[in-house]
């Protein structure tokens, strides 16, 4: 049975105030639920982490960082080590956020490295894969999100990969208020389940968790989660309002 995952990605949001007041908000509004029936994060930006991670740390309320580099340390101006973020208090990180491969243009095989990085300093990485909307147009999305699976978790056993969560975002519904339908979502997290039976076996992907994200608020959250292979979701503006929020992971169990 896989326990419903609810994330928040603050993206460039919030201040040092507001990041506090936002995750103390969100460990209220969901400390009847959070840990036992869901597994609810948040992810500020870097500067943050450890004053969040503070803020939440009497609850079960997990804390993620939204990017990581796969160098432990050294002459990598501006990068952020797995170790460093152990150590402010994240337990997940995001790999391959569709902003960070089209607009920061990181690469498949990048994204795959900050994956494995991940793993070996003791982080749970949410693998994002997801189509643009000329891809899915053009009849690709399911050669694009099979490349995103195959270059993101490169090298990886079945071991290793249960530490993995996957988050199917169709970038054509990142920010834009269009949600995909929850039989498009359904249609495309059976078809990751799929690859995943064949890359690590049936039991391991009927264990591993498939989020949802985009565009997802209150009104559409438990249609979406009704769906047989959605196992949770990845919110991104609705994070950043904590009812919202908080209403997202109660219509997730
Ligand atoms: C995201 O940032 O991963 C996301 C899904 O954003 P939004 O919910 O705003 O579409």
């Amino acid at each position: 049975m896989r326990k419903p995952f609810v994330a928040g990605n603050w993206k460039l949001n919030t201040d040092s105030h507001l990041s506090v007041a936002l995750a103390k908000a969100v460990a209220a509004g969901s400390a009847d639920l959070a840990g036992d029936r869901v597994s609810v994060a948040v992810i500020p930006p870097f500067v943050y982490l450890q004053a969040v991670a503070k803020a939440v740390s009497s609850s079960a309320v997990a804390v993620g960082a939204q990017d990581v580099y796969f160098e432990p340390k050294g002459a990598f101006t501006g990068e952020i080590s797995p170790a460093m973020l152990k150590d402010v208090g994240c337990t997940y990180v995001l790999c391959g956020h569709s902003e960070r491969r089209h607009v920061i243009r990181e690469s498949d095989e990048l994204v795959g490295k900050k994956v494995t990085a991940a793993i070996h300093g003791g982080l749970l990485p949410i693998l994002c894969v997801g189509e643009l909307l000329e891809e899915r147009d053009g009849g690709k999305m399911e050669q694009v999100v099979e490349r995103h699976l195959w270059t993101g978790l490169a090298g990886l056993d079945v071991e290793k990969m249960s530490a993995v969560t996957i988050a199917y975002e169709p970038v054509w519904a990142i920010g834009t208020g269009r949600t995909a339908t929850p039989q498009q979502a359904q249609e495309v997290h059976q078809f990751i389940r799929g690859l995943l039976a064949k890359m690590y076996g049936k039991d391991l992907a009927a264990e591993i968790r498939i989020l949802y994200g985009g565009s997802v608020k209150p009104d559409n959250a438990k249609e979406l989660m009704a769906q047989a292979d959605v196992d949770g979701l990845l919110v991104g503006g609705a994070s950043l309002k904590a009812d919202d929020f908080v209403k997202i992971i109660h219509a997730s169990v």
